[in-house]
């Protein structure tokens, strides 16, 4: 486990995240004795003296290495700011991270890292499919930086990326490993511990980073950085907002990689404001209940589609079963199967729709992990921008619908699926 701060032992025992979301990183007295953290709606901080503000930009810029115990004081809301800050104390908790980094959106975040450690002439190399916005981040933008992007079909063995890249000539050139798993929207897993392994055999004097966007299962039930990857990203749009009411991302992994992630936040000014940093403070004290509820709806209404003569396929991955490759992959990175489906209706895109039509309580929109349970067709919808053939080689047919799983009561949610399947 990474260093915390003294409040998170109670008599030398670590405490659960869970138990330190009201109180870690937070201290009253700071702030006139607040019990809860103010938002810190302020651009800039004033300094007790010149020597201070002095100190605090070395550190800022690196021009010298801080002292035993000593923190960067509070400068400019671009740098660093106390919502934000006590916010990243509690994010390291649930990945075990040395350090944390909030960004104004998951876009933000995936884009900013990428730019931190690519440069002309490096290789990435990615699962596929990957959220539509990376997916333009690597075919669109990054080429045009000089950067190769290559991709792999996520629960493809290593050895044929490897052999691929050495096919190309590429082996050496290979800067950083991006990762997404399960992969939206067909919950096909990837083997984060194989792929970090394959990135460390080909590091030469530079070492090969491997990220991991974990949007969909984490932090509570998929924690990359125990299985070998070097950092972790997020869309906090997602289960860490958890109320559908913010945009928000997170990167975390060591000090060291993330000092160097919040250099380039910085200069490019993609970090989160106070208040969206207070919003996401808020979410983090009821995370656990939340996906836990989410979790166990998802296998209520998974058990139902299994059943229901209308549904040709389930993507569910609690339905993985001994003897599946990927179950293997499920048991060593996955603590639960999350709150994410993915079904074919019988017939195509016509009764896809009846269905997404049909629905009453469960919404029709894209994005995830909120309270309330939503409904998409990704293939017209958040894949839309995908190559038609390369969309059904991925599994993502005209059938396909997408559930992310709320906290409603489960018999409401499935009486909703019930009528809406009876309208196909
Ligand atoms: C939503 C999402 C993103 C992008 O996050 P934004 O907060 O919308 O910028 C990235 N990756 C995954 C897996 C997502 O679901």
């Amino acid at each position: 486990m990474t260093q915390r701060k003294p409040e998170g032992y109670l008599n030398g025992r670590p405490l659960s995240p869970e138990s330190l979301m009201m109180s870690y990183g937070y201290k009253p007295a700071l702030s006139e004795g607040a019990a809860k953290i103010p938002i810190f709606q302020t651009s800039t901080f004033v300094f007790k003296s010149a020597e201070d503000g002095k100190a605090f930009f070395e550190l800022a810029y690196g021009l010298r290495a801080p002292d035993a115990g000593e923190e960067m004081g509070l400068i400019y809301s671009r740098l660093n700011n106390p919502d934000l800050e006590i916010l990243e104390d509690r994010l390291t908790l649930w990945d075990e991270a040395e350090a944390a980094a909030v960004f104004a959106s998951g876009m933000a975040a995936i884009s900013t890292t990428l730019l931190t450690f690519l440069r002309p002439g490096d290789v990435l190399l990615h699962s596929e499919p990957v959220y539509g916005g990376t997916d333009y981040l690597f075919k669109q933008v990054l080429p045009q930086f000089g950067i190769r992007v290559i991709g792999f079909r996520a629960g493809a063995p290593p050895a044929e990326a490897e052999a691929q890249l050495r096919r190309l000539g590429l082996a050496d050139r290979l800067a950083l490993m991006f990762i997404e798993t399960p992969a939206n929207p067909t919950n096909a897993l990837v083997d984060i511990a194989a792929y970090a392994a394959l990135a460390e055999s080909l590091s030469g004097t530079r070492r090969i980073v491997t990220a991991v966007d974990n949007t969909f299962l984490g932090p509570l039930w998929q924690q990359p950085l125990k299985s070998g990857a070097d950092l972790v990203l997020y869309s906090a749009t997602k289960y860490i907002g958890g109320h559908s009411d913010v945009i928000a991302g997170v990167c975390l992994g060591n000090r060291s990689l993330l000092d160097r992630v919040k250099i380039m936040r910085t200069i490019f000014g993609t970090m989160a404001g106070p208040h969206t940093g207070w919003l996401l403070l808020r979410s983090l004290e009821t995370l656990k209940l939340r996906m836990t509820a989410q979790m166990k709806n998802a296998r209520h209404v998974a058990e139902f589609l299994n059943a229901h003569p209308k549904v040709a396929r389930v993507h569910y991955l609690g339905n993985l079963c001994d003897g599946d490759p990927q179950y293997d992959v499920y048991q060593r990175q996955c603590i639960a199967p999350g709150g994410m489906i993915s079904f074919e209706v019988a017939g195509g895109e016509a009764e896809a729709f009846r269905f997404l039509n049909a629905l009453k309580l469960i919404h029709l929109a894209v994005s995830l992990g909120g309270t309330e349970s939503l409904a998409e067709h990704p293939a017209t919808m958040t894949h839309a921008d995908v190559d038609p053939e390369e969309r059904l080689e991925l599994g993502i047919t005209p059938a396909m619908v997408r559930l992310s799983i709320g906290v409603e009561h489960p018999d409401d949610l499935i009486a909703d699926l019930e009528q809406a399947l009876a309208a196909v």
